[in-house]
């Protein structure tokens, strides 16, 4: 059984809080360890740590910084199958999308290796007579990051390069459900040269994430999970006086028109509605064809394509789909779509019923697909985060775009035509932070920032990208003068630039 408990000034250090979690193997259904629960002791115990270490972290030079940044790269490449095992261990999703995960959380690494280019700051020479004004970005000091269980890799390192690389301590909170990889990743960057206390993990549930929004010690929260709990970090964290990104659920619908590719359609709805089985905040799942021809000839291509879904422990090559990541979250699957079949949609593939052959146990739910969900049920309503597609029947464009931005969530969405008219209208129309084109899953690069609107997200800044770079620093702005002007004497209003 494994013990895991939590990562300060860097090294691993036992829980003293005497509260564990259960870790699973999914797959399995079979508890595989368990993980220190931490509170208020053990949040100061790395606020300690890192209050320690940042300012010499911040004056470190900003080239030796990125060094470091290069060498993590060069260490997350060399362990990325061990990483990748780690998250298919305990979350079961399968290893080759394990792998794409742990990828793009590397590429939030890359772009901080650019970091000297990102932190320039401004300068005017001459703004007034021998008077010159410059901008330049400081790091906050310690910063906080609270992560879910769907992406225990590349949300982390959503965060803590950045962060880091901007001459902050980061402390790092991850999902309860799956904290072995985040915790690997703390002695990568350890390895690679992050002094200890820059970076910490201490490892829990809602009384480590209090303890963190109360700390008077730590200035900023990047937070990333369901909507519920977002907004109550934005609230409680800013209440505290920190700066808040929370960024929150999802229900992301992908419009189909009638001029559509119909087979690149239905391989994108396959992809994304049952792709790491729909625990994904960018899963589609709400399909929205429109017109009833469309959406009969979608239902017929799909629906063999669900039954056929090759399901099995992630770790098995070919396997597209693994299980769920607890059965409290199978439990919580599986009644959805008890609930869509009261609510009278048509379940037109059921998979409640299925069984993996010497994995009886495993939290393994076959893909279902609804068709005729309205927009008053709940399993359209809500955030179902499992393998179920709903098909929402829409009788034109207008119809499809009013749906969506009635919706609660804007995390992201997409449309499939070959008309450039209707695309460019709805990317347009559509209250939607992260929008594809023919694309299902439209996750913006590192580069770019990562960002839903509406109840997606709370806060200003998305994340990752020139928005992480904003969020993690702050501006001072220093208007200065050399001796010449000293000589005029003191100056008793406004001066007149
Ligand atoms: P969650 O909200 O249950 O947990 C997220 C984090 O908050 C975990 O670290 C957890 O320990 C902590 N937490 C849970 N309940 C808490 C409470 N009551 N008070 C304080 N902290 C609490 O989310 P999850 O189940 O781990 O992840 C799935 C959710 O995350 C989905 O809603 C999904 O859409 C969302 N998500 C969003 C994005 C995005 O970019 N918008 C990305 C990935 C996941």
């Amino acid at each position: 059984m494994k013990d895991i408990g939590h990562f300060i000034a860097g090294r691993r250090v036992p829980g003293e809080s005497g509260r564990f979690g259960p870790i699973f193997d999914p797959a399995l259904g079979e508890q595989t360890g368990r993980v220190a629960l931490g509170g208020a002791a053990e949040v100061d115990a790395a606020v300690q740590a890192a209050k320690r270490a940042q300012p010499d972290w911040a004056a470190t030079p900003i080239l030796r910084r990125m060094r470091v940044m290069f060498r993590l790269k060069e260490l997350i490449e060399r362990d990325m199958d061990r990483l990748a095992r780690l998250v298919t261990e305990e979350h079961g999703k399968t290893l080759e999308d394990a792998k794409g995960s742990v990828t793009r959380g590397l590429e939030v690494v890359e772009f901080a290796c650019g970091l000297p280019q990102l932190l320039k700051g401004e300068f005017s020479h001459q703004v007034g007579g021998g008077v010159d004004l410059l901008s330049v970005r400081f790091p906050l000091g310690i910063v906080a990051g609270i992560t879910p269980f769907n992406f225990p890799a590349m949300i982390p390192l959503w965060m803590a390069p950045l962060a880091i690389a901007c001459g902050n301590a980061f402390i790092l909170k991850p999902s309860e459900k799956d904290p072995s990889c985040p915790m690997a990743l703390a002695e990568l960057m350890t390895e690679a040269g992050v002094p200890e206390g820059i970076i910490n993990v201490v490892n829990g549930d809602k009384e480590a994430v209090d303890a963190i929004l109360a700390h008077p010690d730590i200035a900023a929260v990047s937070f990333v999970g369901s909507t519920p709990v977002a907004e109550y970090i934005y609230r409680t964290g800013t209440d505290h006086g920190k700066r808040v990104q929370a960024l929150g659920g999802a229900k992301n619908h992908m419009v189909v028109m009638p001029d559509a590719d119909l087979d690149m359609a239905v391989d994108a709805l396959i992809g994304a509605g049952y792709g790491s089985a729909g625990e994904r905040c960018m899963a589609v799942s709400v399909a929205v064809p429109v017109g009833d021809k469309v959406a009969d000839a979608l239902i017929e291509r799909l629906a063999p394509r669900v039954r056929q879904l090759r399901i099995g422990p992630g770790t098995e090559p070919g396997v597209e789909m693994g299980p769920l990541v607890t059965r409290e979250h199978f439990e919580k699957v599986k009644g959805y779509v008890d609930l869509g079949v009261r609510e009278g949609a048509r379940l037109v593939v059921d998979g409640r019923d299925f069984k993996m052959q010497g994995y009886e146990n495993g939290f393994f739910l076959g893909g279902c697909l609804f068709d005729r969900v309205t927009t008053d049920m709940r399993i359209y309503k809500e955030e179902i985060f499992g393998p179920v597609l709903s098909v929402v029947r829409a009788h034109s464009f207008d119809e499809a775009v009013g749906m969506i931005n009635a919706h609660e969530y804007g995390n992201g969405t997409a449309i499939f035509t070959r008309d450039g008219d209707a695309a460019r209208t709805f990317m347009n129309q559509v209250q939607i932070g992260m929008v594809g084109i023919n694309i299902p899953i439209p996750v913006p690069l590192s580069f770019h920032s990562f960002g839903g609107w509406k109840r997606s997200l709370f806060g200003d800044h998305h994340t990752h990208g020139m928005e992480g770079v904003r969020f993690y620093t702050r501006l001072k702005a220093v208007t200065s003068r050399w001796p010449t002007g000293i000589r005029a004497g003191a100056e008793f209003s406004m001066p007149l630039m």
